[in-house]
């Protein structure tokens, strides 16, 4: 059966690119992590943009596997701070994946911030490269604002912070979603949904 590498070790990722899969109705693309294929040299992500460091991820398992692999590289925009964390999201306290001291960070950053200039966005790329070297990049965003409090047991990273302006009304935080409510909505979800295409044609 044809296979596709996800260049990623967070299961939770894996999860939401299989549900993806079936809920487009593909059948036959075997959805593989890193941890199911030989390990290989994972390249830094020194790319200044989303996009150059999902690409990056993409080709080094491309290139070490030979499997199609796709990539995604995400973080979260904060407007009242021009941006950042951005593409330093995963290590914005200084070490990588410290989801408790990155939260505490960007809460402590805005805290006189008022409501109205909370806004933010979770970004995500995703990059499909395939044995030959073809590449296919898409971006998906997903806005919202930061919260004051963490909020909901759901989700990773910054979810808890993270009130998307789609649930306003309920008023719940990106933790508080299920993961196929998430998905609905969020920045990955955008991005992987543009990737649909592609993914069928890799099934054949
Ligand atoms: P990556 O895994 O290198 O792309 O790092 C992404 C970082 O951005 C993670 O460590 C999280 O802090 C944050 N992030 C990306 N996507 C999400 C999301 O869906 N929810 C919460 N945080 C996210």
């Amino acid at each position: 059966m044809p296979s596709v590498l996800l260049a990623s070790r967070n299961r939770k990722k894996l999860a939401e690119l299989q549900r993806v899969v079936d809920a487009a109705g593909i059948t036959g693309l075997d959805v593989l992590g890193l941890d199911a294929v030989p390990e290989y040299p994972e390249e830094p992500e020194t790319g200044a943009t989303f996009e150059a460091n999902a690409l990056i991820k993409a080709h080094a398992g491309a290139r070490a596997t030979g499997l199609p692999c796709l990539a995604d590289d995400s973080g979260i925009s904060v407007d009242a701070l021009n941006g950042m964390p951005g593409v330093l999201s995963a290590r914005w306290s200084g070490s990588h994946g410290d989801d408790p001291a990155n939260n505490a960070l960007l809460l402590a950053q805005l805290s006189d911030i008022p409501d109205e200039r909370r806004g933010a966005a979770f970004v995500s790329a995703c990059a499909l490269v395939l044995p030959g070297g073809d590449e296919t990049v898409v971006r998906g965003e997903w806005r919202g604002r930061v919260l004051r409090v963490e909020r909901g047991p759901h989700g990773f990273g910054y979810d808890p912070l993270f009130a998307p302006d789609d649930e306003v009304a309920a008023g719940r935080s990106a933790a508080e979603l299920s993961p196929q409510e998430k998905d609905a909505l969020s920045h990955r979800g955008k991005a992987l949904a543009q990737l649909v295409p592609a993914l069928r044609a890799l099934a054949g």
